[in-house]
C-alpha cells in the first residue's frame, strides 16, 4: 500500500477506546475471580494474522483460554517478512500508516522495532513513456492538475448525476474538462493519469473504474508520517504471537456454529472445538466461500461480503550487485502510455543501503501479471528499468535475485485488500465485522467502515472484537 497521502478525507483520533465504537470500555486486567472462570472459556482464533494475533493476545492476558488456528506454515497472513540479499524485504504490508496515535506505532516502539518515515512528499525521479527525465518543474504542474481534477472530481460524490459512478468516470471527467478548455497538453494529461495511478489507483489497490464515488474518501485515518520498518514489519506480528498457543498448518473448512459451541474442521477430518471463536478469515476467501458455515451466515452478512470489493496489490523485488538508478530518490516513477502498467518503483537503497528496488503494480494489470511465469514477468518489468537507463545513462544490470507476490493467486488470501466498488457501501464493511449471537465475532481488515484496508485497521478489529467477545461475558 502506498503514502496515506492519497487518500483525501483524513482526521485525528486521541485514543484507542475512540477507535472501538459500539463497545463498553475494557481492560484487560480482570479480576482473580473472572480470570478462574475465563479460563474455563475455550476461545477458538481463525487466522493468525495481525487481527486473530491482535484479538488472541488481548483475551489471552484477560484470562481466556485461547488457541489459534492457521492454515499457512508460517504466522503473519498478509504480512510477511522474508530475507533477501541478508537483509529484509516484505511482501505485504511495509508501512504503518500515520505515525501520530497509530497504535501500531505504539507498538514497534515498545518492541524497539526500527521505524523510518519516508519522504513521500519529495519528488519522484519520474520519467516518460519514452524513458525521458520529467523535470521537477513539470511535475509541480502535473501534481497542481492532479489536485484540479480530484477537487473536481471529489465534488462530484453527491452530485445526483453522478450517483453510482466510479472515481475512475469523475476523474477521467474532470481530466476531459481540462484537455477540452486546452488547460492541458495530451503529454501533460497522460502525466495526470499515471499519478491518478501511484496516488490512488496505488493506495486502494484496485482501478479506478471499480471505486465507488460515492464511498471515495471514507473512514479515519492517522495523521503524519508513514513508517517503513526496515527489518521486517513482521516483528510486530511476531511481538503479538509470543507466548500463544497457534496451530499452524491447520486450514478450516468448514465451520459449526451454535450458541456456546463451535466446531471447526479441517481437511484431513480433525475436529477443534471451544465455546467461542473469532473469525479472521480475510474478505477474498470469505468471498469464495471455501470455509462452510453451518448454519449459513446470515444474508445480511452475506450481501455485504458479496458487495465488497478485494484488489490486487503485487510486488516485485529486484536485487542488483549494485545501485545504478538514482539513490536518494524515494520513487522512481514512470508515466507510460498504459498508466498501471510498471508505474513506480521503490528505492529501498535509499532507506537501507541494499541495492534492491521493489516494483509495485495494482488493479488488473498486477491480477493479470499473476498469470505469467517468474521469467516473464522479470523480463517484463526489466524491460522498463532499461528503457529508463538508456536514456539516462544507468549501466543497467540483470537482477541477482528476485521475489514476486501473487496475492490474488494465494488461496488463503484471495487478493491484498478491501475496497469498496460501486454499488457497495462502506456501511457493509461493518455488517462483515457483525457478531453471529454471542459465540462467533469477526475480525479483519474488511470488517469496520471506521478503519479499513491497512495493518491497523486489523489490528483495532481485533481488539474490538475480543472486546465485544468480553462485554458479552460481563467483563467490563
Ligand atoms: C502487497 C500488500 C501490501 C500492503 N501494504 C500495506 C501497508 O504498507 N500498510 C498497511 O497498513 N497495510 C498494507 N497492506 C494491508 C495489510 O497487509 C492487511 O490489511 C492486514 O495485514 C490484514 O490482516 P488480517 O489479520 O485482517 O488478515 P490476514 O493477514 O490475511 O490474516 C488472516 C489469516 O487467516 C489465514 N487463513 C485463511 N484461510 C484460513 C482457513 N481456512 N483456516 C485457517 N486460517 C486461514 C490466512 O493464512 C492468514 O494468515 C498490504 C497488503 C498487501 C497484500
Amino acid at each position: 500500500m502506498l503514502s496515506r497521502r492519497t487518500l483525501i478525507a483524513s482526521s485525528s483520533l486521541a485514543s484507542i477506546s475512540a477507535m472501538l465504537p459500539g463497545c463498553t470500555s475494557w481492560r484487560s486486567d480482570s479480576s482473580n475471580t473472572d480470570r478462574s472462570r475465563l479460563a474455563k472459556t475455550r476461545v477458538m482464533v481463525i487466522g493468525a494474522g495481525m487481527s486473530g494475533l491482535a484479538a488472541a493476545k488481548a483475551l489471552k492476558d484477560t484470562g481466556y483460554s485461547v488457541f489459534v488456528v492457521e492454515a499457512r506454515n508460517r504466522i503473519g497472513g498478509r504480512i510477511w517478512t522474508d530475507q533477501f540479499q541478508g537483509g529484509f524485504i516484505d511482501l505485504g504490508a511495509s508501512w504503518i500508516h500515520g505515525e501520530h496515535d497509530n497504535p501500531l506505532a505504539a507498538l514497534a516502539a515498545a518492541h524497539g522495532v526500527k521505524t523510518v518515515v519516508t519522504d513521500d512528499n519529495a519528488y519522484p525521479a519520474m520519467f516518460d513513456a519514452s524513458g525521458l527525465a520529467i523535470s521537477h518543474v513539470d511535475q509541480a504542474r502535473l501534481y497542481e492538475l492532479l489536485k484540479q481534477v480530484r477537487k473536481t472530481a471529489y465534488g462530484k460524490r453527491s452530485d445526483p448525476s453522478f450517483a453510482g459512478k466510479s472515481v475512475g468516470f469523475a476523474c477521467i471527467e474532470a481530466l476531459r474538462q481540462l484537455t477540452s478548455s486546452r488547460t492541458i497538453s495530451p503529454a501533460e494529461a497522460i502525466g495526470v493519469r499515471h499519478l491518478l495511478t501511484t496516488e490512488v489507483e496505488g493506495a486502494y489497490a484496485t482501478d479506478l473504474d471499480t471505486l465507488s464515488l460515492a464511498h471515495w474518501g471514507a473512514g479515519k485515518w492517522f495523521e503524519g508520517g508513514d513508517m517503513l520498518l526496515p527489518t521486517g514489519f513482521g516483528q510486530l506480528t511476531d511481538a503479538l504471537a509470543k507466548g500463544l498457543d497457534i496451530r499452524r498448518s491447520t486450514r478450516v473448512e468448514h465451520l459449526f456454529h451454535h450458541p456456546g459451541r463451535i466446531v471447526a474442521q479441517m481437511g484431513d477430518g480433525l475436529l477443534l472445538s471451544a465455546e467461542k471463536a473469532i473469525v479472521t478469515l480475510p474478505l477474498g476467501v470469505l468471498k469464495a466461500g471455501t470455509t462452510k458455515f453451518t448454519p449459513p451466515l446470515p444474508a445480511t452478512k452475506s450481501d455485504a461480503i458479496a458487495r465488497l470489493g478485494v484488489g490486487t496489490f503485487n510486488k516485485v523485488y529486484f536485487g542488483f550487485k549494485s545501485c545504478f538508478w538514482p539513490p536518494s530518490s524515494t520513487w522512481i516513477q514512470h508515466a507510460g502510455n498504459a498508466p498501471t502498467s510498471w508505474p513506480m518503483f521503490f528505492n529501498l537503497h535509499h532507506y537501507t543501503g541494499a541495492p534492491v528496488l521493489a516494483a509495485f503494480n495494482v488493479g488488473a494489470f498486477a491480477k493479470d501479471l499473476e498469470m505469467k511465469d517468474d521469467a516473464a514477468i522479470v523480463a517484463d518489468g526489466m524491460a522498463v528499468l532499461r528503457q529508463i537507463g538508456s536514456k539516462n545513462g544507468w549501466r543497467v544490470t540483470e537482477p541477482t535475485n528476485v521475489a514476486i507476490t501473487r496475492w490474488s493467486r494465494d488461496v488463503v488470501s484471495r487478493g491484498s485488500y478491501v475496497h469498496v466498488p460501486v454499488g457497495a457501501s462502506v456501511l457493509d464493511l461493518d455488517e462483515v465485522g457483525a457478531p453471529v449471537g454471542d459465540s462467533l465475532y469477526f475480525a479483519g481488515e474488511a470488517t469496520s467502515s471506521q478503519h479499513f484496508m491497512t495493518t491497523h485497521a486489523a489490528y483495532l478489529s481485533g481488539l474490538r472484537a475480543a472486546q465485544r467477545l468480553a462485554n458479552d461475558d460481563g467483563i467490563t
